[in-house]
């Protein structure tokens, strides 16, 4: 009975290999860049985080993105080998370009494209179109550093600042004065002294 063998042999190599196989991950369908940002307009992004090619000067309208849940580490791990980044999640995908259309008048895939280059490079929605680069980045820090400093609020004369040899009050959430504050939650001298 060769033909009933021949059958029985075939089965089993086939059952043979769905063992041995290994599937790849389930790998996202691309969306076309410009369709993506087109979606974020009416808030139909889907959910995950925004993979594009490492070099955001290459994003066009046809670049191939990708929407990744951050739980799917296999993809990530797959999406880094093929030279794409995480960028932003979907949700602040669609406030970027939500914000563009809303107070830039951004109706534009070019425009749409710049608020999110600048969103991706400076963590900052863009301020008017053609921005230029916002200050070098420890300017940024000093800026941020006296907004940390002023947001300690005043010291309090009656509680003084535990640091020995210390003449300042303590701020109203720490034993440390805003100074001591400073440099006790960032780990290096305080720039101020007011
Ligand atoms: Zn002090």
């Amino acid at each position: 009975m060769p033909f009933a063998t021949g059958t029985e042999y075939r089965a089993i190599s086939v059952r043979t290999a769905q063992h041995q196989v290994v599937l790849p991950p389930m790998w996202p369908t691309p969306i076309k860049l410009a369709d993506l940002l087109e979606r974020a307009q009416s808030r139909g992004v889907p959910r995950g985080w925004l993979y594009l090619p490492d070099e955001w000067r290459a994003w066009g309208t046809d670049t191939e993105a990708f929407m990744i849940e951050s739980d799917e580490d296999d993809r990530e791990a797959e999406a880094e080998q093929r030279g794409y980044c995480s960028t932003v999640d979907g949700q602040t995908l669609e406030d970027i370009v939500s914000a563009a259309h809303s107070v830039l008048k951004v109706d534009s895939f070019d425009g749409r494209l710049e608020a999110l280059i600048y969103y991706y490079r400076f963590d900052a929605f863009l301020p008017c179109r053609g921005a230029p680069e916002p200050p070098p980045s420890d300017e940024i820090l000093l800026r941020l550093d006296r907004e940390f400093y002023n947001s300690l609020g005043a010291e309090r004369a009656a509680v003084p600042c535990r640091e020995p040899g210390c003449g300042r009050g303590a701020v109203e959430p720490s034993v440390f004065c805003k100074v001591h504050h400073f440099q006790q939650v960032r780990h290096r001298p305080c720039p101020f002294a007011d």
